[in-house]
């Protein structure tokens, strides 16, 4: 099998991350010490794991799992398999969600995990002994009170289910909770399959609403027809948003009187391509439609614009042909920083992934906590409890942005650090180790 580095991005998302905290501090009372601690990850571990491949031969390939952030709570984050894969990846996306989790107030850090590897290249039996070879070596560093891990990138429910049933073989006992994003039957949550695009809706229907926005004036882009950008098309729908262009990664397709996304959904599932149809019941007809790049998609004359698909895709060289007022990035790093000035300049509304895309980390939570409780919830109680923590969320970074006058972006990261910065100085800081004489300091109430 040949491992290519060909779809990494070429801009660094760590330097990139960091680029955004440091703007985010100049509007933070934080301890020096706290922001020492946040520049360096926990642990990072890199392991081979060898795998007996069908035809007899064995490969080994490179894995890694790092714990950026554990001060709030045990490490969570996804695990990807994907040939660009590499410790400096992993660490950054960490680093993102240890902020992630801080803004959403889950009861974790941040952590995440990879194998280089092309997974469609695997048989099915190879997949298993790679992810089940991939616990093997990391046991030691996960748990459900350690580092809980979850579906990223090629990775989905069935490969969770491999991973907990491995980690409990190893412990001798059954730990649903140290994976989250399992097939239903093996304790998933109701809701994770849709939770990311219930969560970017939330937060999409509360501002825009702040705009006086009506759905049915409201057109809609969405660059990425996967299981985010997809579900999310079939939400905003539904609630009469006017979705007049989706594309996946062969290009995409615009249609100014609005497409009918339960059609193209369903003309794609059986064709593979995508299509303007309208279906009803067994019959769908093509509509009249334009077919577009994906570079033609971000520069659409809409009001809002949805990027669901990669990192990296509105740069410095593409963000001046951006017309939309409001982007929500339910992709992860979609924008880069050099292009959030630019963005920002033209009046452009960018409400950040770590708030929009929160949704499938939240109810990963919920997973966490029925597994552990044994009490089970309905798609119901899921829904409503992702809803009002996604809507509290986000009012208090619209509340932020007002009050300090910043980007909401920045404003994210403002309430993530503020978490992060009391947790990291509740265990004492320069301040607390420098005055030892203040009673009130090393005399806590009650202590004589
Ligand atoms: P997915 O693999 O289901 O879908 C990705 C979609 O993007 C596919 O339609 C693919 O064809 C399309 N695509 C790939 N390359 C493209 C390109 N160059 N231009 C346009 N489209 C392209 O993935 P997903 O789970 O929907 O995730 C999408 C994004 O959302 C990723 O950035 C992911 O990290 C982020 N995200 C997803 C979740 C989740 O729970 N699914 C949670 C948080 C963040």
């Amino acid at each position: 099998m040949t491992i290519t580095a060909k779809d990494k991005p070429k801009i660094s998302l760590l330097s990139d991350a960091s680029k955004r905290l440091e703007k985010a501090l100049k509007h933070v009372d934080i301890s020096e010490d706290a922001i020492a601690r946040l520049q360096h990850p926990k642990t990072s571990l890199s392991v081979s794991i060898p795998v007996r491949m069908d035809d007899g031969s064995l490969k080994v390939f490179s894995g890694y799992r790092v714990r950026y952030d554990d001060t709030r709570g045990a490490g969570k984050g996804g695990v990807r398999y994907h040939p660009g894969v590499s410790l400096d990846e992993v660490q950054s996306l960490a680093f993102w969600m240890t902020f992630k989790c801080a803004l959403l107030d889950l009861p974790f850090g941040g952590a995440k995990g990879g194998i280089t590897v092309n997974p469609k290249e695997l048989s099915k039996a190879e997949l298993e002994r790679l992810s089940r070879g991939y616990i093997d070596a990391i046991a030691d560093a996960i748990g459900i009170d350690v580092d809980i891990l979850a579906p990223d990138v090629y990775t989905n429910a069935v490969i969770m289910g491999w991973m907990m049933d491995q980690y409990s073989t190893i412990q001798r006992i059954l730990c649903r909770g140290v994976v989250t994003g399992k097939p239903l039957t093996l304790g998933g949550s109701e809701g994770r399959d849709t939770a990311t695009a219930m969560g970017a809706f939330t937060v999409i229907q509360a501002m825009l609403s702040k705009f006086a926005l009506q759905p049915r004036e409201t057109t809609v882009a969405i660059q990425g027809f996967g299981n985010a950008g997809a579900t999310l098309a079939g939400l905003l729908e539904d609630a009469g948003y006017k979705i007049v262009a989706v594309s996946d990664s062969k290009g995409g397709i615009y249609a100014s009187q609005g497409l009918d996304i339960a059609g193209v959904t369903e003309h794609k599932n059986q064709s593979r391509e995508m299509k303007a149809v309208y279906c009803q019941d067994t019959v769908c007809s093509i509509v009249e439609h334009q077919v577009i790049s994906n570079e033609e998609l971000l520069a659409l004359d809409v009001d809002v614009l949805i990027p669901a698909a990669l990192e990296n895709q509105i740069t410095q060289d593409n963000a001046q042909a951006v017309k939309a007022k409001y982007i929500f990035e339910v992709a992860n790093g979609p924008i880069t920083s050099d292009a959030d000035q630019i963005l920002a300049q033209q009046g452009t509304y960018v409400f950040p992934d770590i708030l929009v895309n929160a949704g499938g980390v939240t109810v990963s939570y919920f997973e966490w906590v029925q597994n552990r409780s044994g009490w089970y919830w309905t798609l119901a109680e899921v829904n409503q409890r992702l809803q009002a923590k996604i809507e509290l969320e986000a009012e208090q970074v619209w509340q932020i942005s007002q009050d300090l006058k910043i980007d909401l972006r920045t404003a994210a990261y403002v309430q993530a650090l503020k978490r992060l910065g009391e947790a990291l100085d509740a265990k004492g800081n320069r301040n607390y180790f420098a005055h030892q004489e203040s009673p009130s300091l090393n005399k806590p109430e009650g202590v004589k």
